[in-house]
């Protein structure tokens, strides 16, 4: 089994190759690392999937006003029924609608929210909130009661009573009963509206937050997967066989996922991964161009296109991947790791700025250790080197050539016998 969103190489393979096997020679076509820029511009990409939510948000709104039989605004009223740790059950809410609310209405009805959707227990086990902290008594000053969040409120708050997942029913008394429309499971992405752009907007959010290192294990993928996955949904599907095992399948639902949403970069990048698992890395390569030729903000994406680069040898090409995935998250330690790799052999200062990154990221890494310590030889700081260069050969991994550059650093044993000489 494998996880098709582990970058597998990264901390076994490409790394541990002599940088002799690199050429000398290049056009450079990267900036030195600039971290408080690419902050920016990483912000910059996240507010645009905040405006890209809203945008969603009222696309929904303008699906189920042309098709329900309800109030698209606060069609609950007063009922609450739903809005509570009891009635939670279809109630998902993805990070970058928490992120919209806390920044619409503050951090701690945020953080009360979060609460509240996790069903947060206190002490003595009980919720610490029962009724969603958004929801108004009808009592209150705001008017009727209900939904104090109807503008920002949630995909899964917004389309639940419109519509409702067959196999499921509504509570009793709802004033949807009648009225709402029956969606297959099967047909989710296509029944529910904004769906498939919704799903994928989530996974571009998280591919812009979550560094690519920090790497779950195939069980925990496919329990995450299994709890949320939408059965019958294509991709959902390939990405289930994968972790299973059954690549033959997960291929043809990719195929079907790439042929029933053209708009989508992630059954691109799925195939790719799995070509990657077969090692074919030309075709792994062009599945993920397709994919950045879809969606060319998403620094996963870029990723894996340069590892492929790198293996092919097209090194130029390589480093462009990596900048950008730099660009769009400078939190990636492996990005930061590999341009520095790439740039250790024409220019060993920026590398240096970039392995010093990659090292701080993920100081656990043996090969950013050696490639660190080789940095600081070849800009002449030797003092510096031993450091990361004793971690790296504290690794078997990465001992053999960490114990080279340890000898190669060392003053020679004549040398140093003078040296005691002279201070006698
Ligand atoms: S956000 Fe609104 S609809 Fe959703 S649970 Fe809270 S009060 Fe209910
Ligand atoms: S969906 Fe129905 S039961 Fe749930 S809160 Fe709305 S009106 Fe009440």
């Amino acid at each position: 089994m494998a996880n098709p969103e582990h970058a597998t190489r990264i901390r076994s393979g490409l790394l541990a190759c002599t940088i002799s096997t690199l050429p000398r020679t290049g056009v450079l076509k990267v900036t030195p690392p600039d971290l408080a820029r690419s902050e920016e511009l990483r912000s910059q990409a996240v507010d645009r999937l905040l405006l890209r939510l809203d945008e969603l948000y009222d696309a929904v709104t303008r699906a189920l006003e042309s098709q329900s039989l309800r109030p698209v605004g606060n069609g609950c009223g007063a009922c609450y029924t739903c809005c509570t740790a009891e009635g939670l059950s279809a109630h998902h809410v993805h990070d970058l609608e928490h992120l919209a609310i806390a920044r619409r209405l503050g951090t701690a009805l945020g953080n009360a929210f979060r609460a509240y959707v996790e069903r947060q227990r206190d002490d003595a086990g009980e919720y610490l909130y029962r009724v969603c902290p958004f929801h108004t008594a009808p009592s209150s000053a705001e008017g009727t009661g209900g939904c104090g969040l109807y503008a920002h409120r949630p995909y899964s708050c917004r389309v639940f009573g419109h519509r409702h997942l067959s196999g499921t029913r509504l509570p009793d008394h709802c004033v949807y009963e009648g009225r709402s429309v029956e969606v297959p499971q099967s047909l989710y992405f296509s029944g529910l509206p904004s769906a498939l752009a919704f799903r994928d907007l989530q996974r571009t959010y998280s591919a812009l937050v979550s560094p690519d290192g920090e790497e779950s294990t195939v069980a925990e993928a496919l329990a995450s997967l299994r709890a949320n996955a939408i059965f019958g949904d294509p991709l959902d599907m390939g990405v289930m066989a994968t972790l299973e095992g059954r690549l033959d399948d997960a291929r043809r639902w990719f195929l079907e996922a790439a042929a029933s949403s053209p708009e989508s970069a992630w059954p691109h990048f799925y195939a790719g991964t799995l070509h990657d698992l077969g090692r074919q890395t030309e075709a792994a390569a062009e599945a993920y161009r397709r994919a950045v030729a879809i969606e060319a903000s998403n620094p996963r994406f870029f990723l894996h296109l340069g590892f492929c680069e790198l293996e092919l040898e097209r090194y130029d090409e390589a480093r462009r991947c990596f900048s950008r995935v730099i660009d769009l998250n400078p939190h990636d330690s492996n990005a930061q790791g590999f341009l520095g790799y790439l740039l250790l052999a024409i220019e060993p200062a920026r590398a240096l700025d970039h392995l010093e990154v990659a090292s701080t990221l993920d100081g656990a890494n043996p090969f950013f250790a050696l490639r660190l310590g080789e940095a600081l030889v070849r800009t002449g700081r030797i003092d510096d080197a031993r450091e990361p260069l004793c971690r790296a050969a504290a690794d078997a991994r990465s001992a053999r050539e960490a114990h080279e550059l340890l000898r190669a650093v060392e003053p020679p044993p004549d040398a140093v016998d003078l040296e005691r000489q002279s201070d006698l």
